[in-house]
Protein backbone atom coordinates (compact mmCIF):
# COMPACT_ATOMS: atom_id res chain seq x y z
CA UNK A 1 0.00 0.00 0.00
CA UNK A 2 0.98 3.25 -1.03
CA UNK A 3 -0.64 6.31 0.73
CA UNK A 4 -1.01 9.92 -0.43
CA UNK A 5 1.03 10.57 2.31
CA UNK A 6 3.54 9.14 4.76
CA UNK A 7 4.21 10.87 7.92
CA UNK A 8 5.52 7.95 9.74
CA UNK A 9 9.17 8.20 8.29
CA UNK A 10 9.10 11.65 9.05
CA UNK A 11 8.09 11.26 12.52
CA UNK A 12 10.83 8.34 12.92
CA UNK A 13 13.89 11.08 12.16
CA UNK A 14 12.19 14.25 14.88
CA UNK A 15 10.78 11.40 17.65
CA UNK A 16 13.59 12.21 20.20
CA UNK A 17 13.25 15.73 19.55
CA UNK A 18 9.50 16.02 20.26
CA UNK A 19 9.16 13.42 22.93
CA UNK A 20 11.51 15.55 24.72
CA UNK A 21 9.77 18.89 24.19
CA UNK A 22 6.20 17.30 24.98
CA UNK A 23 8.38 16.20 28.64
CA UNK A 24 9.28 19.55 29.12
CA UNK A 25 5.73 20.90 28.81
CA UNK A 26 4.36 18.21 30.40
CA UNK A 27 6.72 18.97 33.92
CA UNK A 28 6.26 22.74 33.31
CA UNK A 29 2.80 23.18 32.46
CA UNK A 30 2.40 26.43 30.56
CA UNK A 31 -0.39 24.96 27.80
CA UNK A 32 -1.49 28.12 26.38
CA UNK A 33 0.69 30.66 24.59
CA UNK A 34 3.32 29.33 26.91
CA UNK A 35 7.12 29.25 26.18
CA UNK A 36 7.47 27.27 23.10
CA UNK A 37 4.77 29.02 21.23
CA UNK A 38 6.76 32.10 21.52
CA UNK A 39 9.81 30.72 20.64
CA UNK A 40 8.35 29.08 17.21
CA UNK A 41 6.60 32.10 16.22
CA UNK A 42 9.53 33.82 16.54
CA UNK A 43 11.77 31.32 14.59
CA UNK A 44 8.75 31.54 11.82
CA UNK A 45 8.80 34.76 11.36
CA UNK A 46 12.73 34.70 10.85
CA UNK A 47 12.53 31.85 8.09
CA UNK A 48 9.72 33.78 6.17
CA UNK A 49 11.14 37.20 6.45
CA UNK A 50 8.31 39.20 8.33
CA UNK A 51 8.11 41.52 11.14
CA UNK A 52 5.06 39.52 12.61
CA UNK A 53 3.91 35.72 12.86
CA UNK A 54 1.36 34.91 15.27
CA UNK A 55 0.10 31.71 15.99
CA UNK A 56 -3.32 30.85 15.88
CA UNK A 57 -5.74 27.41 15.74
CA UNK A 58 -5.82 26.14 12.01
CA UNK A 59 -5.25 27.81 8.56
CA UNK A 60 -8.61 28.63 8.30
CA UNK A 61 -8.48 30.84 11.65
CA UNK A 62 -5.22 32.52 10.19
CA UNK A 63 -7.05 33.52 6.82
CA UNK A 64 -10.58 34.73 9.12
CA UNK A 65 -7.84 36.69 11.26
CA UNK A 66 -6.18 37.97 8.57
CA UNK A 67 -9.90 39.42 7.24
CA UNK A 68 -10.64 40.78 10.39
CA UNK A 69 -7.25 42.17 11.20
CA UNK A 70 -7.06 44.33 7.50
CA UNK A 71 -10.78 45.36 8.21
CA UNK A 72 -12.91 43.51 5.85
CA UNK A 73 -16.26 43.81 6.44
CA UNK A 74 -19.77 42.89 5.61
CA UNK A 75 -20.78 43.43 1.96
CA UNK A 76 -17.01 43.72 0.52
CA UNK A 77 -16.15 42.05 -2.26
CA UNK A 78 -12.99 39.86 -1.96
CA UNK A 79 -11.84 38.10 -4.82
CA UNK A 80 -10.27 34.35 -5.08
CA UNK A 81 -9.56 31.33 -7.08
CA UNK A 82 -12.72 29.10 -7.12
CA UNK A 83 -10.25 26.22 -7.62
CA UNK A 84 -9.28 25.55 -3.86
CA UNK A 85 -9.90 24.11 -0.48
CA UNK A 86 -13.39 25.12 0.38
CA UNK A 87 -11.30 27.09 3.57
CA UNK A 88 -10.51 30.22 1.14
CA UNK A 89 -14.23 31.18 0.38
CA UNK A 90 -15.17 30.36 4.48
CA UNK A 91 -12.62 32.68 5.71
CA UNK A 92 -14.06 35.43 3.70
CA UNK A 93 -17.69 34.83 4.50
CA UNK A 94 -17.21 34.71 8.11
CA UNK A 95 -16.48 38.26 7.94
CA UNK A 96 -19.59 39.18 6.07
CA UNK A 97 -17.80 39.70 2.96
CA UNK A 98 -18.93 38.07 -0.46
CA UNK A 99 -15.69 35.90 -2.49
CA UNK A 100 -15.49 36.59 -6.17
CA UNK A 101 -14.04 34.15 -8.01
CA UNK A 102 -11.42 34.79 -10.60
CA UNK A 103 -10.70 32.51 -13.01
CA UNK A 104 -7.51 30.37 -13.05
CA UNK A 105 -4.54 29.69 -15.43
CA UNK A 106 -4.70 26.83 -17.19
CA UNK A 107 -1.02 25.96 -16.65
CA UNK A 108 -0.40 27.34 -13.07
CA UNK A 109 -4.12 26.67 -12.08
CA UNK A 110 -3.71 30.21 -9.90
CA UNK A 111 -5.39 32.91 -10.51
CA UNK A 112 -3.28 36.05 -12.53
CA UNK A 113 -3.63 39.83 -12.47
CA UNK A 114 -5.59 39.67 -15.91
CA UNK A 115 -8.21 37.54 -14.59
CA UNK A 116 -8.99 39.11 -11.07
CA UNK A 117 -8.89 42.43 -13.24
CA UNK A 118 -11.59 41.31 -14.72
CA UNK A 119 -13.91 40.99 -11.94
CA UNK A 120 -12.94 44.20 -10.07
CA UNK A 121 -15.75 45.87 -9.41
CA UNK A 122 -16.50 49.30 -6.64
CA UNK A 123 -17.15 46.86 -4.01
CA UNK A 124 -14.02 45.17 -4.55
CA UNK A 125 -11.88 45.30 -1.21
CA UNK A 126 -9.13 42.64 -1.49
CA UNK A 127 -7.40 39.91 -3.26
CA UNK A 128 -6.70 36.89 -1.78
CA UNK A 129 -4.75 34.71 -3.67
CA UNK A 130 -3.87 30.73 -3.03
CA UNK A 131 -0.70 29.64 -3.84
CA UNK A 132 -1.84 26.14 -4.96
CA UNK A 133 -0.55 22.78 -4.50
CA UNK A 134 2.49 24.94 -3.13
CA UNK A 135 3.23 26.93 -6.94
CA UNK A 136 3.68 30.90 -5.99
CA UNK A 137 1.09 32.82 -7.57
CA UNK A 138 2.06 35.74 -9.94
CA UNK A 139 2.79 37.37 -7.16
CA UNK A 140 4.60 40.73 -8.07
CA UNK A 141 1.83 41.26 -10.68
CA UNK A 142 -0.59 40.95 -8.35
CA UNK A 143 0.73 43.04 -5.96
CA UNK A 144 0.74 45.90 -8.52
CA UNK A 145 -2.77 45.52 -9.63
CA UNK A 146 -3.92 45.58 -5.88
CA UNK A 147 -1.78 48.68 -5.51
CA UNK A 148 -3.07 50.41 -8.14
CA UNK A 149 -6.75 49.91 -7.49
CA UNK A 150 -6.66 50.58 -3.67
CA UNK A 151 -6.81 46.74 -2.68
CA UNK A 152 -5.65 44.57 0.36
CA UNK A 153 -3.44 41.63 -0.60
CA UNK A 154 -4.24 38.75 1.48
CA UNK A 155 -2.18 35.83 0.47
CA UNK A 156 -3.51 31.97 1.05
CA UNK A 157 -0.53 30.36 1.73
CA UNK A 158 -1.70 26.94 3.35
CA UNK A 159 -0.01 25.30 0.66
CA UNK A 160 2.92 26.99 0.05
CA UNK A 161 5.08 26.86 3.43
CA UNK A 162 8.40 27.53 2.25
CA UNK A 163 7.63 28.79 -1.18
CA UNK A 164 9.50 31.67 -2.58
CA UNK A 165 9.34 34.46 -5.52
CA UNK A 166 12.97 35.88 -6.57
CA UNK A 167 14.49 35.04 -3.11
CA UNK A 168 11.70 35.76 -1.06
CA UNK A 169 9.25 33.92 0.82
CA UNK A 170 4.90 33.69 0.20
CA UNK A 171 3.65 35.29 2.74
CA UNK A 172 5.36 38.23 2.99
CA UNK A 173 4.13 40.20 0.16
CA UNK A 174 0.71 41.65 1.00
CA UNK A 175 -1.04 43.23 3.92
CA UNK A 176 -1.13 39.84 5.58
CA UNK A 177 -1.24 36.25 5.05
CA UNK A 178 -2.40 32.64 6.76
CA UNK A 179 -0.92 29.81 6.69
CA UNK A 180 -2.31 26.28 8.00
CA UNK A 181 -0.38 23.58 10.33
CA UNK A 182 -2.59 20.69 9.06
CA UNK A 183 -0.89 17.46 9.90
CA UNK A 184 -0.76 16.63 5.61
CA UNK A 185 0.27 20.47 4.75
CA UNK A 186 4.37 21.06 4.11
CA UNK A 187 4.91 22.40 7.84
CA UNK A 188 2.48 20.29 9.69
CA UNK A 189 2.24 19.69 13.48
CA UNK A 190 -0.35 16.65 14.95
CA UNK A 191 -3.50 18.32 14.60
CA UNK A 192 -4.54 21.70 13.81
CA UNK A 193 -2.29 24.46 13.80
CA UNK A 194 -2.42 28.40 11.70
CA UNK A 195 -0.24 31.35 11.13
CA UNK A 196 -0.83 34.75 10.35
CA UNK A 197 2.27 37.14 8.82
CA UNK A 198 1.97 40.61 8.69
CA UNK A 199 4.50 43.62 8.37
CA UNK A 200 2.35 45.97 9.99
CA UNK A 201 2.64 46.30 14.07
CA UNK A 202 -0.94 47.55 14.31
CA UNK A 203 -2.17 44.64 12.02
CA UNK A 204 -0.34 42.30 14.49
CA UNK A 205 -1.86 43.54 17.99
CA UNK A 206 -5.54 42.82 16.32
CA UNK A 207 -4.75 39.49 15.21
CA UNK A 208 -3.14 38.87 19.13
CA UNK A 209 -6.60 40.64 20.37
CA UNK A 210 -9.11 38.54 18.31
CA UNK A 211 -7.10 35.14 18.57
CA UNK A 212 -7.42 35.89 22.46
CA UNK A 213 -10.78 36.54 22.72
CA UNK A 214 -10.92 40.53 22.18
CA UNK A 215 -8.37 41.19 25.03
CA UNK A 216 -4.90 42.90 24.83
CA UNK A 217 -5.32 43.08 28.90
CA UNK A 218 -6.31 40.22 30.80
CA UNK A 219 -9.92 40.28 31.06
CA UNK A 220 -10.50 43.78 29.72
CA UNK A 221 -12.11 43.03 26.16
CA UNK A 222 -12.35 45.70 23.58
CA UNK A 223 -13.65 43.64 20.80
CA UNK A 224 -15.71 40.13 20.55
CA UNK A 225 -12.96 37.89 19.50
CA UNK A 226 -12.26 34.44 19.10
CA UNK A 227 -10.51 31.37 21.24
CA UNK A 228 -8.07 30.51 18.32
CA UNK A 229 -4.76 29.65 20.04
CA UNK A 230 -1.99 27.54 18.34
CA UNK A 231 -1.45 24.63 21.19
CA UNK A 232 1.99 24.43 23.25
CA UNK A 233 2.26 20.62 21.98
CA UNK A 234 1.59 21.95 18.50
CA UNK A 235 4.56 24.46 18.71
CA UNK A 236 6.85 22.01 19.82
CA UNK A 237 6.42 19.81 16.75
CA UNK A 238 6.28 22.58 14.35
CA UNK A 239 9.41 23.92 15.95
CA UNK A 240 10.83 20.59 15.55
CA UNK A 241 10.17 20.69 11.98
CA UNK A 242 10.55 24.23 10.95
CA UNK A 243 14.27 23.39 11.16
CA UNK A 244 14.05 21.00 8.54
CA UNK A 245 11.60 22.32 6.33
CA UNK A 246 14.20 23.54 3.60
CA UNK A 247 14.70 19.55 3.59
CA UNK A 248 11.40 18.76 3.28
CA UNK A 249 10.52 20.95 0.46
CA UNK A 250 13.63 19.90 -1.24
CA UNK A 251 13.00 15.96 -1.35
CA UNK A 252 9.19 17.12 -2.26
CA UNK A 253 10.74 19.04 -5.71
CA UNK A 254 12.85 15.82 -6.04
CA UNK A 255 10.19 13.57 -6.12
CA UNK A 256 8.17 15.79 -8.18
CA UNK A 257 10.69 16.05 -10.99
CA UNK A 258 11.66 12.66 -10.76
CA UNK A 259 7.41 12.20 -11.13
CA UNK A 260 7.87 14.31 -14.21
CA UNK A 261 11.18 12.54 -16.15
CA UNK A 262 9.55 9.11 -15.91
CA UNK A 263 5.98 10.43 -17.23
CA UNK A 264 7.47 12.10 -20.24
CA UNK A 265 5.67 11.12 -23.68
CA UNK A 266 2.79 10.25 -21.89
CA UNK A 267 -0.70 11.58 -22.78
CA UNK A 268 -1.07 13.86 -20.10
CA UNK A 269 -0.04 17.05 -18.74
CA UNK A 270 2.99 17.16 -15.99
CA UNK A 271 3.19 20.35 -13.42
CA UNK A 272 4.43 23.45 -14.91
CA UNK A 273 6.91 25.60 -13.31
CA UNK A 274 6.57 29.45 -14.57
CA UNK A 275 10.84 29.41 -13.40
CA UNK A 276 9.74 32.46 -10.94
CA UNK A 277 8.42 31.02 -8.24
CA UNK A 278 9.66 28.05 -6.90
CA UNK A 279 7.65 25.58 -6.36
CA UNK A 280 7.08 23.23 -3.20
CA UNK A 281 5.08 20.56 -4.00
CA UNK A 282 2.19 20.38 -1.96
CA UNK A 283 0.85 18.34 -4.24
CA UNK A 284 1.53 16.58 -7.49
CA UNK A 285 -1.05 17.19 -9.69
CA UNK A 286 -1.55 16.26 -13.24
CA UNK A 287 -3.79 16.57 -16.01
CA UNK A 288 -4.91 13.78 -18.14
CA UNK A 289 -8.15 13.21 -19.94
CA UNK A 290 -7.80 9.07 -19.01
CA UNK A 291 -7.78 10.63 -15.16
CA UNK A 292 -10.56 8.09 -13.89
CA UNK A 293 -9.24 5.17 -16.18
CA UNK A 294 -5.75 5.68 -14.46
CA UNK A 295 -6.95 6.11 -10.98
CA UNK A 296 -8.87 2.70 -11.29
CA UNK A 297 -5.56 1.14 -12.18
CA UNK A 298 -3.67 2.64 -9.52
CA UNK A 299 -6.60 2.06 -6.73
CA UNK A 300 -6.16 -1.63 -7.82
CA UNK A 301 -2.91 -1.49 -6.72
CA UNK A 302 -3.79 -0.15 -3.36
CA UNK A 303 -1.78 3.00 -4.56
CA UNK A 304 -3.55 6.23 -3.23
CA UNK A 305 -3.99 9.08 -5.60
CA UNK A 306 -6.89 11.59 -5.50
CA UNK A 307 -8.28 14.97 -7.07
CA UNK A 308 -7.97 18.13 -5.80
CA UNK A 309 -10.46 19.64 -6.21
CA UNK A 310 -13.55 17.54 -8.21
CA UNK A 311 -16.03 21.06 -7.16
CA UNK A 312 -15.10 24.17 -7.78
CA UNK A 313 -16.16 26.70 -5.57
CA UNK A 314 -19.02 28.51 -7.30
CA UNK A 315 -20.41 24.89 -8.04
CA UNK A 316 -20.57 23.96 -4.64
CA UNK A 317 -24.09 23.38 -2.87
CA UNK A 318 -23.18 26.13 -0.62
CA UNK A 319 -22.96 28.78 -3.28
CA UNK A 320 -25.22 27.49 -5.36
CA UNK A 321 -27.39 31.00 -5.66
CA UNK A 322 -24.84 33.45 -5.45
CA UNK A 323 -22.57 31.93 -8.33
CA UNK A 324 -25.45 31.61 -10.54
CA UNK A 325 -24.65 32.25 -13.81
CA UNK A 326 -20.90 32.32 -12.86
CA UNK A 327 -18.91 30.52 -15.51
CA UNK A 328 -15.20 29.84 -15.00
CA UNK A 329 -14.42 27.15 -18.16
CA UNK A 330 -10.46 26.14 -17.25
CA UNK A 331 -11.97 25.83 -13.94
CA UNK A 332 -14.00 23.65 -14.75
CA UNK A 333 -12.06 21.81 -16.99
CA UNK A 334 -8.81 21.56 -14.57
CA UNK A 335 -11.30 20.15 -11.63
CA UNK A 336 -12.92 17.91 -14.57
CA UNK A 337 -9.26 16.40 -15.93
CA UNK A 338 -7.15 16.64 -12.57
CA UNK A 339 -5.34 13.89 -10.17
CA UNK A 340 -3.21 13.86 -7.59
CA UNK A 341 0.19 11.23 -6.94
CA UNK A 342 1.52 10.06 -3.37
CA UNK A 343 3.99 13.32 -2.42
CA UNK A 344 5.60 13.89 0.88
CA UNK A 345 9.24 14.48 1.97
CA UNK A 346 9.54 10.34 2.87
CA UNK A 347 8.61 9.12 -0.41
CA UNK A 348 11.28 6.68 -2.13
CA UNK A 349 12.51 6.76 -6.08
CA UNK A 350 11.34 3.57 -5.99
CA UNK A 351 7.95 4.11 -4.95
CA UNK A 352 8.00 6.78 -7.69
CA UNK A 353 9.10 4.10 -10.52
CA UNK A 354 6.44 1.76 -9.13
CA UNK A 355 3.47 4.04 -9.46
CA UNK A 356 4.73 5.45 -13.09
CA UNK A 357 4.77 1.89 -14.01
CA UNK A 358 1.18 1.40 -13.25
CA UNK A 359 0.36 4.52 -14.84
CA UNK A 360 2.81 3.52 -18.14
CA UNK A 361 0.58 -0.16 -18.18
CA UNK A 362 -2.55 2.15 -18.98
CA UNK A 363 -1.50 4.68 -21.35
CA UNK A 364 1.62 3.34 -23.64
CA UNK A 365 -1.02 0.28 -24.65
C1 LIG B 1 -5.72 23.49 4.27
C2 LIG B 1 -6.19 24.73 3.63
C3 LIG B 1 -6.83 25.76 4.35
C4 LIG B 1 -7.34 25.59 5.75
O1 LIG B 1 -6.44 25.18 6.69
P1 LIG B 1 -6.93 24.40 8.00
O2 LIG B 1 -5.69 24.41 8.84
O3 LIG B 1 -7.32 23.02 7.57
O4 LIG B 1 -8.04 25.16 8.61
C5 LIG B 1 -7.11 26.95 3.69
N1 LIG B 1 -6.79 27.13 2.40
C6 LIG B 1 -6.19 26.16 1.68
C7 LIG B 1 -5.85 26.44 0.25
C8 LIG B 1 -5.89 24.93 2.26
O5 LIG B 1 -5.31 23.98 1.52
Amino acid sequence: MIPMVNLKAQYADIKDEIERGFAETLDNCAFILGPNVQAFETEAATYLGVKHAISCASGTDALHLALLAEGIEPGDEVVTSAFTFIATAEAIKYVGAIPVFAEIDAQTFNITAETIEKVLTPKTKAVMPVHLFGQPVDIIAIKALCEKHGLKLIEDCAQSFGASVNGKQTGGFGAAAGFSFFPSKNLGCFGDGGLVTTDCSIAAEKIKQYRNHGSKERYYHDVIGYNSRLDELQAVVLRAKLKRIDQYNAARRHAAHLYSELLVELPLTTPYEDGVGVHVYHQYTLLCDRRDEVMRALQSQKIGCAVYYPVPLHKQNVFKNECAGVSLPVTESVAANCFSLPICSSISDDTIKEIVGVIRSVLDA
